[in-house]
């Protein structure tokens, strides 16, 4: 099934007496554990796309469907409720809490789900520990490298069960190195049953993913399954 049915979605800011079209009718499916890249020049419309899909805004106009539910008409309060239930935010900076330890800014989401702090830390460690940061639960984030903090950012946008994964530019804080294993993660990550949906610059990070859209002046302008994948399975 779809995980996210968008139809003709547009998105138009008013600046004073201008009026920005990032967005000019988008459509676009993405189904259940998919892993798609979203590429395109600056100013296409990544930045925008990526705040719709999150439930961070809503469209000017069209449909979105996320899970089957339709959040393009939603009020805020029902699209943070939204978010905390179905999405998992991974930025380039990490934006973890700078005073916490690995295991609380992972278990943090899930006080919003309702759960007893014992089961919000044996949840956490076990998602630590599905990143391989097991051994770092009471690490404080400067106490970490950089690729070490991403992960911890994911832990943490995977201790919910998101239906999708959101990630901007994950690897645009890392070195080479550390950027291929953190892709490794994601498709790890993906290999389990989850969705991802990741925005970057870089074909060689776009190359780890199934599919590639690229957007251009607020369209598709390609939308392609990934050759190099197709052609080594
Ligand atoms: P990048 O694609 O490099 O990540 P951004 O998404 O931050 O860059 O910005 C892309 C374009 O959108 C830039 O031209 C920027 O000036 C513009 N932009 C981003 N946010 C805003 C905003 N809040 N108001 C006006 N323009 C914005
Ligand atoms: P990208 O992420 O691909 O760089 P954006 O989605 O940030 O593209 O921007 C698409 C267009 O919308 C650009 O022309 C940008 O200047 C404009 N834009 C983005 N955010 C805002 C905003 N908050 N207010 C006004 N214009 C914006």
């Amino acid at each position: 099934p779809a995980v996210i049915n968008i139809t003709q979605l547009t998105k138009t800011y008013i600046m004073g007496q201008t009026e920005v079209r990032a967005l000019r009718g988008i459509d676009l499916q993405i189904q259940t554990n998919e892993y798609v890249a979203l590429m395109g020049p600056s100013g296409s419309g990544k930045s925008t796309l990526m705040n719709l899909l999150g439930c961070l805004d809503t469209p000017t106009s069209g449909s979105y469907l996320l899970d089957g539910r339709d959040v393009s008409r939603m009020e805020d309060a029902e699209l943070a409720n939204i978010r905390n239930e179905k999405i998992g935010f991974v930025f380039q900076t990490f934006n973890l809490l700078p005073r916490q330890t690995t295991l609380e800014n992972v278990a943090l989401p899930l006080v919003y789900a309702g759960l007893g702090k014992g089961e919000r830390q044996a949840r956490a460690a076990e998602v630590l520990a599905s990143v391989g940061l097991g051994d770092r639960l009471d690490h404080r984030p400067n106490e970490l490298s950089g690729g070490q903090r991403q992960r911890v950012a994911i832990a943490r946008a995977l201790v919910n069960n998101p239906a999708i994964i959101l990630a901007d530019e994950p690897t645009g804080n890392l070195d080479t190195k550390t950027s291929i294993e953190i892709m490794e993660i994601f498709e790890d990550i993906q290999s389990r049953g989850n969705t991802v949906i990741l925005v970057t610059h870089e074909p060689d990070i776009a190359e780890h993913a199934h599919r590639i859209v690229r957007l251009r002046d607020g369209e598709v302008e390609s939308d392609e399954a990934n050759d190099h994948i197709i052609r080594a399975s």
